[in-house]
Formats: C-alpha cells, sequence, structure tokens
C-alpha cells in the first residue's frame, strides 16, 4: 500500500501508536524517514501522470533533512515547515500562516517545472 511521505509523516505514526505506549514520548527515526521519501515517491513518479514531481524527489527529501534540523525540537514548527513544500512545489512562498525559508529574491525552480495544484504529481505528494 502507498504511503504518502508527507500524510504519513503524523497520520501513520499517530495511527499505529498502541494505547499501552500512551504517556511515552515517540520519536522519529529522521534517517528512515529521509530514506523513505525517494524511496516512496520515486516508483510512483514513474508513471506518467507523476512524472513532473520526478525532479523534486532529491530536493523534496533535502528539504525533510532542513525541517528536522532547524525545527528546534518543536513538533508543530517541523511540521508546519514540512508541510510548507507543498506550497514551495508551486512557487507559491508566502501563505496566510507564514512563508518559505530560503532568501528573498526570485525563485527559479532550476530545472524543474513547477507544479499545479490538483495535479495527479501534487496530488501524490500531498
Ligand atoms: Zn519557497
Amino acid at each position: 500500500m502507498l504511503c504518502p511521505p508527507l500524510r504519513c509523516f503524523y497520520v501513520y505514526f499517530a495511527s499505529t501508536a498502541k494505547p499501552v505506549w500512551k504517556g511515552i514520548d515517540h520519536s522519529l527515526d529522521i534517517w528512515h524517514k529521509s530514506k523513505k521519501i525517494p524511496a516512496t515517491l520515486g516508483p510512483e513518479s514513474k508513471k506518467v501522470k507523476y512524472r513532473p514531481l520526478i525532479p523534486w524527489i532529491k530536493h523534496i527529501a533535502n528539504h525533510f533533512w532542513f525541517c528536522c534540523r532547524n525545527c528546534k525540537g518543536n513538533t508543530m514548527r517541523l511540521r508546519d515547515m514540512w508541510l510548507s513544500c507543498l506550497s514551495h512545489v508551486r512557487n507559491v512562498h508566502v501563505w496566510m500562516t507564514g512563508n518559505c525559508k530560503h532568501t528573498d529574491g526570485p525563485i527559479e525552480p532550476e530545472g524543474k517545472d513547477w507544479l499545479v495544484y490538483g495535479s495527479p504529481a501534487h496530488n501524490l505528494l500531498k
């Protein structure tokens, strides 16, 4: 079963936490998760409808590391930073509750096409 990386980051962990583990601090294996991002998106993106996602995969995995490194242990901040890539890949860098953390100025997708909201590639990423 396909587990989209962005969604499973929270949902998977919350849904699998057994009641007996309540009250125990859970942690995320960052290395394992970072490997799962390309391992999940890579094979799926070979389908024609998901191909626009291919050039973004490496950057999305790097973004995950960036988020983990810069969230200062705050899980809500980690979540917000992580989900910001859903906007960034669409060339949206400022939104109601925040903005991307990259420097100001013109943003070039550097050999990638921006994803379109609601497109199959963007939906897969969600
Ligand atoms: Zn951005």
